[in-house]
């Protein structure tokens, strides 16, 4: 097996805890219905099981179910597509659904999430992401609650992967050489 690449840190599990925590205040003020929770596999998991936590502190009460999305595709960035690798368990129809991943980038991946969720019959679609990347959506898609804006830089750590490695690292990081 390789051994892994040197990563520098960017976000420390400290203050990734400190800020997951607030952001988990911020959703109890903001959505005061019962929600449920959809985290996008694999890169929220990690995010995901801290967040449900903190919003357990914040006073909510999540249901929690997963959606597997790969995009795939070569190239550009804008030829890319979202296919779904694993689907929902749940119902969500009816249902206010706070969904949940790691990065929003192109905002492709979290809009196909939103389409798909809503065409289900969702009543409500909130979004949390941990990070964003400024300036570099593709389709025009916003975030309801972010974590942290991050450089234009691949990151890894804390569920976030590069070829499915890095994802145990307790804290957010660029891969060097990359
Ligand atoms: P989008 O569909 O918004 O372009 O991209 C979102 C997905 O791309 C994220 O869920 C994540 O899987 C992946 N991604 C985007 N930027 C990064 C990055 O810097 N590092 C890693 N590990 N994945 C990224
Ligand atoms: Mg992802």
């Amino acid at each position: 097996m390789a051994e892994p690449l040197p990563v520098t840190p960017l976000f420390t599990a400290e203050h990734i805890a400190k800020r997951v925590h607030v952001m988990a205040e911020e959703i109890a003020a903001a959505i005061q219905r019962q929600v449920m929770v959809v985290a996008l596999l694999k890169g929220s998991f990690v995010f995901t099981a801290d967040l449900i936590r903190a919003l357990h502190h914040a006073g909510m009460h999540p249901e929690i179910d997963f959606l597997g999305l790969r995009s795939y595709g070569n190239a550009t960035v804008s030829s890319r597509k979202v296919t779904i690798t694993q689907d929902l368990s749940d119902e969500v129809a009816g249902r206010n659904v706070l969904l949940v991943d790691d990065i929003l980038e192109s905002g492709r991946t979290l809009s196909y999430a939103r389409n798909l969720i809503l065409a289900r019959g969702a009543q409500s679609v909130h979004i949390a992401v941990l990070l964003e990347k400024p300036g570099k959506r593709a389709v025009s898609i916003d975030a309801d609650f972010i974590g942290f804006s991050t450089p234009d830089q691949f990151v890894v750590g804390y569920g976030l992967d590069y070829a499915n490695r890095y994802r145990e690292l307790p804290y957010i990081g660029v891969l060097k050489q990359h």
